[in-house]
């Protein structure tokens, strides 16, 4: 059995630089270089210590059009952790203030690795030919079924659960993709990675794991994809996945995986570095290929047995999406015959990952959590119950 909790590792936002070694030991994280206070630069806002914990309360600003080789939510992660006084200062303040902090604290390579990604992407987006335009600046809406949209539109979990079943729990299944959208999606990566082979480009695959496949977001079709989270996903995701940042998506990695002769064969057990999983098969013609899911974990207990609720096999009907937790542990039977492609849609949230440093009881969505948890509270009553009836024997003795 092999797992790899973090199969994608290269989107991952970059890290703020709280609790990062650079700690004074009283909870806090010097923003300033030491010195700087003192002798140095005159501060105009007081107090510029970083705050360990994020503020929970505090509604961040969204740094979208901010333009530096840092991905805009990581300012909106970092504004959490702001001295109070830094908070309500003028938005372009509290930019200067980051981008400060940021620039100290942030890896050399990371900020490398980031900028060298967007030279990638723009060496594709100026030599790629796409062949479907309509793919690129369509509204999503024009590739989902009717009966998606309307629940989705209606945002109730009674709507949403109206075209969905859930097998196991957490694993969402619904038609999704209408089948002229599977048809051109498959025919315009044929057509890139035609592309690739023809000017011989060295493409980057899109994980760890899967040795074919093209990530869409690198040829042009991250917005498109960005609005299907945006408007289609969160909605559902706050419904079902709030307990796993699925209310507070943030950003997305979409990719398609290609299976078959010549392809990969199968996928093994595994975790997604992701909050919230959109997989659907777009086609063709294949057997075999199943999906196989067994229950929710946390990284301590990723690798505890699962439940036999949590057992669950499912065969891929194109068009048709399954919907889960990142951390749902899951993996993919070999296709035996034809060939297999699947749209993944990693949705990640930087919040949650903020938030999930700081805790240690994952018990509102890991499985082997939730049943410690019960464990431990069967056992207390248990307890009090004895002393209780010793109290009483002592009593009446
Ligand atoms: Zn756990």
């Amino acid at each position: 059995m092999s797992y790899d909790g973090a199969v994608e590792k290269r989107e991952d936002p970059p890290q703020p630089p709280a609790g990062n070694g650079g700690g004074t030991g009283n909870g806090m994280v010097m923003a300033s270089a030491p010195g700087a206070g003192t002798g140095g630069r005159p501060s105009s806002y007081g107090d510029r210590r970083l705050r360990l914990n994020p503020n929970k309360d505090h509604k961040p600003e969204r740094y979208d059009d901010v333009q530096t080789e840092f991905d805009p939510s990581i300012f909106s992660s970092l504004e959490r952790h702001l001295p109070p006084s830094m908070l309500e200062v003028p938005r372009d303040a509290k930019i200067q203030f980051m981008k400060e902090i940021l620039a100290r604290y942030l890896p050399e390579g990371e900020r490398t690795r980031v900028q060298k990604h967007r030279e990638y992407r723009n060496r594709i987006l100026t030599a790629y030919q796409p062949l479907h335009e309509e793919l690129y600046n369509s509204h999503p809406s024009a590739f989902l079924v009717p009966s998606f949209i309307k629940a989705v539109s209606e945002k109730t979990e009674e709507s949403l659960r109206s075209i969905m079943s859930e097998p196991s729990p957490g694993v969402y299944i619904f038609s999704m993709l209408q089948p002229r959208f599977c048809e051109l999606l498959l025919s315009e990566v044929e057509n890139f990675e035609r592309w690739v082979r023809e000017v011989k480009f060295k493409i980057m695959r899109p994980n760890t794991m899967n040795k074919y496949g093209a990530v869409l977001d690198d040829f042009g079709l991250e917005k498109m994809l960005d609005k299907l989270m945006e408007e289609f996903i969160c909605p559902i995701s706050r419904v079902f996945f709030s307990a796993v940042g699925g209310s507070s998506l943030d950003s997305h990695h979409g990719f398609v995986v290609e299976y078959g002769k010549d392809k990969d064969i199968d996928l093994g057990f595994h975790v997604d570095d992701s909050e919230v999983t959109l997989n659907v098969c777009l086609g063709k013609q294949f057997s075999g290929g199943d999906l196989y899911f067994r229950g929710v974990r946390c990284d301590k207990h990723v690798n505890a047995e699962s439940q036999p609720e949590e057992v669950l096999d499912y065969a891929h009907i194109p068009g048709q999406a399954v919907l889960h937790k990142g951390r749902h542990r899951h993996g993919a039977r070999a296709t035996t015959s034809g060939h297999r492609i699947n749209l993944l849609l990693w949705c990640r949230s930087s919040v949650f990952r903020e938030m999930r440093k700081y805790q240690k009881d994952f018990s509102s969505w890991c499985g082997e959590c939730q049943r410690e948890k019960k464990d431990r509270q069967r056992q207390s009553v248990a307890t009090t119950k004895l002393a209780f009836l010793r109290r009483e024997g002592e009593s009446t003795a």
